[in-house]
């Protein structure tokens, strides 16, 4: 996943297509389930800069934070991004005006942009906060672990709130 900048530089003013279709564990330790990443973008280049712009699609599998059960889980985001190209390598000592721009925005030096890190950061920041396996999952129960969408289990939490409001009845009626 890299974009070759002789490529793009070569092409001033006009915009190249690129697309990438790889399997997530070949590149990320990230997600050891593995998945699937596609994405299609344009870059072009100008005046020391590199734009990019476009979407990707990635099959993931994730934990339902309701059930904990690994389900596939399809996250898709558009992207535009502009990475400034230096003259400098990344090992060689930054004046403090170049490390601050380093440090605020994307930095390339050298012929190769990869965008390795850049997607990978993408795939977690559209990563939901809590998964859920399907909109209605009915969860485990926190008292017994039994998985609701499988099954029911004789500790359901509405009927435990009207047994306390029926113990508080009966305190009433025993102590009148
Ligand atoms: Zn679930
Ligand atoms: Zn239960």
């Amino acid at each position: 996943m890299l974009i070759h900048l002789p490529d793009i530089k070569s092409k001033l003013g006009e915009t190249l297509d690129y697309s990438f279709q790889v399997e997530l564990d070949d590149y990320y330790d990230d997600f050891p389930e593995g998945g699937k990443l596609t994405m299609q973008f344009n870059a072009s280049y100008s005046e020391g800069e590199v734009l990019i712009t476009g979407s990707f699609e990635a099959s993931i599998t994730a934990l339902c934070s309701r059930c904990l059960e690994p389900f596939l889980q399809v996250q898709k985001a558009d992207f535009n991004e502009v990475f400034t190209v230096t003259q400098h390598g990344f090992d060689e000592e930054f004046s403090d005006s170049l490390a601050e721009e380093a440090a605020n925005r994307l930095v390339v030096s050298g012929d190769d942009l990869y965008l390795e890190e850049y997607v990978r950061q993408l795939i977690i920041l559209s990563q939901e906060y809590r998964p859920l396996c399907k909109p209605d999952c009915k969860g485990i129960c926190d008292q017994c672990g039994t998985d609701l969408n499988q099954s029911s289990c004789q500790c359901s939490k509405g009927e435990e709130m009207i047994d306390v409001r029926l113990l508080k009845l009966k305190e009433y009626y025993s102590g009148s």
